[in-house]
């Protein structure tokens, strides 16, 4: 299996080349190379047919067949044709000289597209008379995604070449426990019947075992990872003063969800063991997120650590070193803000106390890992919005030496499926329970018509003392036209509220003007906040009861839901409001998701529906596999239980040195998925 593609037959070098272009070097890849679909030609009775479906059918030629011309070259030829009793259109595109072949009477083996409601078959392929029969006749073939000069067809003969030379040397690799338990069909089996289906019952099965096979050893990496990182004991073993932490929590001004205190003890307890914290911890916008990373701050300066902060923008990380300071300094805490618009002195000055040690905690974006920057004795390390950073920071710090706990904090809560697939090397905390008397945001969805309507309801509000967002429309790839619509809504916002003060907040302000206004909106001076999304994460003011958000459609669901979070912070009912005209059936269904759930783990469910896994992070490096067959929006349950086998196995002693393993150990090598070191 490991032997290069040349040794098939009719596989030379070059050709080869173009296979590894397609990630297919050796026999073992090439027969792993399953086709995206099949064409049936098995023969159908057209009374089954479904409309649009590609079939085969055999039938008797009718009619004369008749042609048009048109354009340069261009024709179209049609015959009647009767099978299974209906009388339907066969039509050829540009095979006009076919005609002579089309007698009357004679038999007739078409393969093409069912266009049920006119009653025509667009034929690709045909074999007419004596020859009304074909090779393919009664098979299903697969077809295989190809690039340049390949052709499917060429595909499918090497693997049939590849299958008959070396087809018996495929061996088991998923341990016969495991075989047996979900009755899976051999591996040997499967992968003949994926290339070569003989029914579709088998094919089903075959494609059953090869999904499982396929997130099995996906979770066995990420799983091993795991039980690799947690038998390491690089990570620090931090004395945390538990009776310190107790009374910290005790003193919050609230207390605390039961939610909030699971999480917080799984958190305390990953900074107490040797092994690096690796966590995940995921909470709907408003769910608490931000005082269970201040506990565990407090928890690790306690027991003689610093910690850092990492958020994606400058607006968050002041909005972050603001709530730390009032919850950490007056306990003694030094918090300090690493921004990207300090003088280079005062840079200098800030990093030199965090490399004495005079800081405990350091708030910033990702520049705080930055080359030029030094703990004393960094101890944990907290991202916010884990998505927006990359794996890429992780191996800075651990360049460094470094080998901090670290938690990622996301309010995109992301479906369990996705969770343990892109993040399958995480222990993952939730936090599923909103704090004690919130109300779920009234959420409205209404046509750019009533503006005038939306207007006087953010005033009722706005006189009732609470406050406003009006979110303006985001046009892509155009900040300057952003700029200006949040300008022209501002503009006339003021004017419908002479009594008022209406704020904006766009990019293209300086910090400190963004800093002002987000400032007098926080202290309830500016009543009504026009703003692009640069509002989007984590701003906390409960004052505000009204999100406006304008031209809703062109926002993804995960950001609507972001946007929402930034209202019902406080007591009060608070209320959203998408304007939106979406012309397309994807936007409308957004919309209505918003309007039927205030559940950010729903939400974010149906979006995976509506887009499907690739695009839901939204950005390339989301983690997330590229599976061959495995399709983790179907196959979830399969996910699931390879997942708990895989974590099983892996934690089984002789796992690692078992000859029974051999095989799949062999295989998780050859393939690059891991290394069984031990076993070597
Ligand atoms: P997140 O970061 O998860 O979006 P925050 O940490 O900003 O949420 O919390 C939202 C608001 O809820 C804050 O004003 C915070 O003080 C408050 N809060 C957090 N936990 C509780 C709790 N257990 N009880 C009441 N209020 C809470
Ligand atoms: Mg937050």
């Amino acid at each position: 299996m490991n032997q290069s593609v040349t040794a098939i037959k009719g596989v030379g070098e070059k050709q080869a080349e173009h296979l590894k272009t397609m990630g297919i070097e050796t026999i073992g890849e090439l027969l792993e190379y399953y086709p995206y679909r099949y064409d049936d030609y098995r023969i159908k009775d057209l009374h089954q047919a479904a409309d649009g479906e590609k079939i085969t059918v055999k039938g008797v030629i009718h009619s004369q067949p008749s042609i048009r011309f048109y354009g340069k070259k261009k024709s179209r030829l049609a015959v009647r044709v009767m099978a299974d009793g209906i009388v339907f259109t066969a039509v050829w595109f540009n095979r006009h000289f076919l005609k002579k072949q089309l007698q009357t009477g004679r038999e007739i083996l078409l393969t093409g597209k069912w266009d049920r409601r006119r009653m025509h078959l667009t034929v690709t392929e045909h074999h007419i008379g004596d020859k009304a029969k074909s090779e393919l006749e009664e098979t299903i073939q697969p077809v295989y995604s190809s690039t340049g000069s390949i052709s499917s067809r060429q595909i499918r003969n090497w693997i049939t070449r590849a299958f008959d030379q070396y087809g018996q040397a495929i061996e088991e690799i998923l341990p016969t426990s495991l075989m047996q338990k979900y009755k899976l069909m051999p591996r040997k089996e499967a992968i003949r019947e994926i290339h070569f289906p003989t029914d579709t019952a088998r094919g089903k099965q075959a494609r059953r075992r090869l999904a499982f096979e396929e997130l099995f050893l996906f979770q066995l990496k990420m799983q091993s990872y795991r039980y690799i990182t947690k038998k390491e004991t690089k990570g620090a073993a931090q004395p945390i003063p538990m009776d310190a932490v107790r009374r910290f929590v005790s003193e919050l001004p609230f207390s605390l969800t039961e939610a909030q205190k699971r999480v917080v003890k799984e958190i305390l307890d990953d900074l107490k063991a040797p092994s690096a914290m690796n966590r995940l911890l995921q909470g709907d916008v408003g769910s608490g997120k931000t005082v269970v990373a201040a506990i565990a701050l407090y928890a690790s300066v306690k027991a003689g650590y610093q910690g850092a902060l990492m958020v994606p923008t400058e607006i968050l990380a002041e909005q972050h070193v603001q709530s730390l300071k009032e919850l950490l300094t007056p306990h003694g805490i030094e918090v300090a803000l690493l921004s990207g618009r300090l003088t280079a002195r005062q840079r200098q000055d800030i990093l030199g106390q965090l490399q004495m040690g005079f800081i405990d905690v350091i708030v910033g974006t990702h520049a705080l890992i930055q080359k030029d920057v030094y703990f004393h004795n960094l101890g944990l390390v907290i991202t916010d919005e884990q998505h927006r950073f990359g794996v890429e920071q992780r191996r800075i710090l651990r360049e460094k030496g470094l080998h901090p706990d670290v938690l990622f904090m996301t309010a995109t809560p992301i479906p369990r499926t996705l969770a343990i697939t892109a993040f399958g090397d995480m222990d993952v905390s939730t936090i599923d329970q909103m704090p004690e008397g919130r109300k779920p945001v009234e959420t409205y969805w209404v046509r750019p018509d009533m503006f005038d309507r939306v207007v006087a309801f953010i005033e009722k509000e706005v006189n009732k003392g609470r406050q406003a967002y009006v979110i303006c429309p985001l046009i892509e790839e155009s900040d300057k036209l952003d700029v200006q619509n949040a300008i022209d809504i501002h503009a006339r916002l003021t004017e419908f509220f002479p009594q008022h003060q209406v704020g904006l907040l766009h990019g293209r302000l300086n910090q400190s003007d963004k800093e002002q206004v987000m400032e007098a909106f926080a202290a309830n001076r500016v009543k009504i906040l026009v703003s692009t999304t640069v509002v989007e994460v984590g701003v906390n003011v409960p004052n505000a009861t009204v999100m406006v958000i304008y031209d809703a459609e062109r926002f993804g669901l995960a950001q609507l839901h972001q946007l929402r979070g930034r209202v019902g912070r406080g007591q009060d009912q608070a209320y959203c409001i998408l304007i939106a005209d979406p012309s397309t059936e994807e936007g409308k269904e957004r919309m209505r998701v918003m309007t039927e759930t205030t559940d950010g783990f729903e939400v974010s469910r149906r979006d995976l529906q509506l887009r499907g896994p690739g695009d839901f992070f939204g950005t390339k490096q989301s983690g997330l596999p590229d599976f061959k067959i495995a399709d983790i929006t179907r196959d979830y349950k399969a996910l699931e239980v390879a997942r708990q086998e895989a974590s099983e196995l892996v934690q089984a002693p002789d796992f690692w040195t078992d000859p029974e393993y051999l095989p799949l150990n062999n295989y998780l090598k050859s393939r690059g998925i891991f290394e069984n070191k031990i076993l070597d």
